[in-house]
């Protein structure tokens, strides 16, 4: 018997099968943890979260009904520090998104080399149905359920889709209620005046910017009149949105979930986010036609930013893709296939682990602001922000380079290795 049992990890992918993101999550750690050729008991470890949480909170809603919703916190990985990761609201959150996720921040955090690990959290509700009251209670109950595994050197939360600066004060304050102090760094993405940093707002669409400038430049482009089409208009979608219009860009398409908008002339993203105050949509903007999510993805244009939600490049309309680069803003946009449709074609994709890593990054310097109660200007955090996105670029496009392997790939090699490498130190092969 060899003294190793290496086993060949991929799986195949069954034809028709319904999109699931831990799938999705678990091919592409496969790919790298083949490359990597793994200890299996250390392939087994990273494959599989190290916890699942499901918690039912009862809530007395503001016409006195009792609803019950379902939560989720999943911490992938605490080999590198405490689990990192957001908290989602959602309609459509389930477990398998949350492993999906939480393993996505572990490698997130090892690819800008943070120490710490991935989670994530959700709730299964509609927040756009929901008044003030009604999530505020229910935040706080979700963190009281979760209160056990989270904490600053356990797992600290922040915001997501449909989650703000005010939902991570309420998680603070349920938590800080139970321990007899404040702890804000319990939880990142908390209002400035709360222990929150300056620049955490914009940071991801920030960070999104630096990888898209070193992309452009490993081509040999600038951002001067570059089209841009943008798949989302939240938090990640508006930053980015306002960043590369400000570099001289042209937006020429932006959807969200009620619809899309697309015009040759260019979008101002400023004036649609006054609009969208007000309405809620990017629909109707003046001067645009209406657009769906694949017409958008088959536009002509240099860049391609997916910045909603999982799944949107699929095998169905990868092959319509003309852009030169996407730039993933959101988590997990691409599947697995799409993705070799899109290698095919030649397409530079930055993927998320990467790309989005703008948010996590200033995470991690707002919970090292708040253990010091010592905090940095936003100048500094910019800084600071820049220097650890453009050395993650360009270790990732140096082992690209090396081993000729895609973006993606490169990016999970250089991430699933420093996991693997922190665990074999750690001597914790069973
Ligand atoms: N939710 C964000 C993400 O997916 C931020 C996570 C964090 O700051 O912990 O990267």
């Amino acid at each position: 018997m060899p003294d190793k049992a290496r086993v060949h990890y991929i799986h195949p992918i069954p034809e028709a099968k319904e999109y699931d993101p831990f799938f999705e999550a678990t091919l592409q750690f496969e790919k790298a943890a083949n490359f990597l050729d793994l200890d299996p008991w250390i392939y087994q470890r990273l494959k599989y979260p190290e916890r699942e949480l499901t918690v039912h909170i009862p809530i007395t809603m503001d016409d006195g009904r009792a609803e019950i919703f379902t939560g989720f916190r999943v911490q992938h990985s605490t080999v590198r520090g405490p689990a990192k990761g957001g908290i989602r609201f959602s309609p459509d959150a389930s477990i398998s998104e949350c492993k999906a996720l939480a393993t996505w921040m572990t490698w997130k955090c090892a690819v800008v080399d943070l120490p710490f690990g991935g989670g994530k959290g959700a709730v299964i509700c509609d927040p756009l149905k929901m008044s003030e009251n009604e999530l505020k209670k229910l935040t706080k109950e979700y963190t009281l359920a979760i209160r056990d595994i989270i904490g600053p050197f356990k797992d600290v939360p922040a915001p997501d889709m449909f989650t703000n600066a005010q939902t991570m004060a309420w998680i603070a304050d349920a938590y800080s209620q139970a321990c007899g102090y404040l702890e804000p760094a319990v939880v990142t993405g908390k209002p400035v005046h709360l222990g929150g940093s300056l620049g955490r707002a914009m940071a991801t669409g920030t960070g999104l910017f630096f990888v898209l400038e070193e992309a452009l430049k490993y081509l040999g482009l600038n951002f001067e009149g570059r089209t841009v089409a943008i798949l989302g208009f939240g938090n990640v979608g508006s930053s980015i949105a306002k960043l590369v219009h400000n570099a001289g860009c042209r937006i020429i398409a932006i959807t969200d979930i009620f619809g899309g908008i697309y015009s040759d002339k260019g979008i101002d993203p400023f004036e649609l986010e006054k609009q969208v105050k007000q309405t809620g949509s990017v629909v109707n903007f003046p001067g645009t036609e209406a657009i769906d999510n694949d017409s958008l993805i088959a536009l002509d244009c240099d860049i391609l930013i997916p910045a909603a939600t999982e799944g949107q490049i699929h095998r169905g309309n990868a092959g319509q893709v003309k852009a030169r680069i996407i730039l993933e803003g959101a988590n997990g946009p691409t599947t697995t296939e799409a993705d070799s449709i899109l290698v095919d074609k030649g397409v530079l994709v930055c993927p998320d682990i990467l790309a989005n890593a703008g948010g996590v990054t200033v995470s991690y310097l707002e919970w090292v602001q708040d253990l010091q109660r010592f905090f940095l200007s936003e100048e500094e955090v910019t800084e600071k922000l820049e220097k650890k996105m453009k050395k993650a670029f360009q270790e990732i496009i140096d082992l690209m380079e090396k081993h000729k392997l895609p973006m993606r790939e490169a990016a999970y090699v250089l991430a699933v290795g420093r996991v693997a490498e922190t665990l074999k130190a750690l001597g914790r092969a069973a």
